[in-house]
């Protein structure tokens, strides 16, 4: 299956070819044509099969029938709004909307904590179609009246399961009572715990199931490996599989923050560029954090 038969927009396909996409991922080829039509969707799909443009492409291609060029903020409501549970993912799925949206007359931001609120509100006064943002931000932003939400068109939960255990659902349910009743719903999420349903039975009005890997499993191209080691030589087994494999590009996750920092100072003492990226650094630190790793500056 090709782009073109999905019934993107010329601008949308000439997006994805400078992007150098050549063919849809198998959810894009499922969620595409539906949420096309407008109906709800309730997708199940992890991180890496292309989920973001699975719900960006379909959703730029619905808004772009009434893109405007004016200049006035007012021509230019919210009307598509997509809640993520961090930063990290609100800017990474901005930068989504804006590399497949280049070509339209559609305008976005994306909105976060941790950050000086003023910048935000500059850009939302002057008028945005589609808004990224994490709940609890976002409700800053409502409280301080700087927009309304009553023109949404589509709502995007995004990692719906992350949302939830960050404790982000009152902080939802509360944005969402602002929306208006006629919308489309679109909720993605990796597993699919009790709650989730009951909140997808919630907010979501006769969705159609998307499913691409099997329900709460990790990704075929993952590979699990177990090392049983004592807590002591934990570091040395890290870097002796890092030097040995000549791994390129290693995320690593630790209990603690601290523990963060001291693996990564001692990786850069044994000469692999290293850093680390936890909720004790400033924002400033963790998008260059991001940023050093995504260039490879940082193994
Ligand atoms: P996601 O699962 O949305 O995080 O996307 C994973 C990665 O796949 C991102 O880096 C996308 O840029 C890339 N990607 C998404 N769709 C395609 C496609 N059809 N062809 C090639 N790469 C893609």
């Amino acid at each position: 299956m090709t782009f073109e038969q999905l019934g993107l927009s010329a601008d949308i396909l000439q997006a994805l070819s400078d992007q150098g996409y050549e063919k849809p991922t198998p959810i894009q080829e499922q969620a595409i044509p539906i949420i096309m039509t407008g109906c709800d969707v309730m997708g199940a799909a992890q991180t890496g099969t292309g989920k973001t443009a699975g719900f960006t492409l379909p959703m730029l291609s619905r808004l772009q029938i009434h893109a405007n060029t004016s200049t006035s903020p007012a021509k230019h409501p919210v009307r598509a709004l997509i809640l993520v549970p961090t930063r990290e993912l609100a800017i990474q799925v901005h930068e989504s909307v804006r590399t497949y949206g280049k070509y339209l007359a559609l305008r976005s931001t994306v909105v976060y904590g941790g950050v000086n609120i003023d910048p935000q509100i500059e850009v939302i006064k002057s008028g945005v179609e589609i808004l990224v943002a994490t709940p609890g931000r976002l409700l800053d932003h409502l409280q301080q009246k700087i927009l309304t939400l009553s023109k949404i068109e589509i709502l995007v939960l995004d990692e719906a399961d992350r949302m939830l255990d960050m404790g982000f659902m009152p902080d939802i349910k509360q944005i969402i009572q602002l929306l208006p009743q006629q919308r489309q719903n679109l909720m993605f999420s990796a597993t699919f715990s009790a709650e989730i349903k009951k909140l997808a039975g919630k907010i979501l009005q006769e969705p159609i199931m998307i499913e691409v890997a099997k329900q709460n499993s990790v990704s075929e191209l993952i590979t699990h490996v177990v090392h049983p080691i004592e807590n002591s030589r934990k570091q040395e087994l890290l870097i002796h599989l890092i030097r040995q494999k000549d791994l390129k590009q290693v995320l690593v996750f630790t209990r603690t923050k601290q523990s963060a920092d001291k693996l990564a100072y001692r990786l850069v003492r044994h000469g692999i560029a290293s850093t680390a990226i936890h909720g004790d650094r400033n924002q400033l630190q963790r998008t260059e954090a991001l940023d050093s790793f995504k260039q490879g500056l940082i193994r």
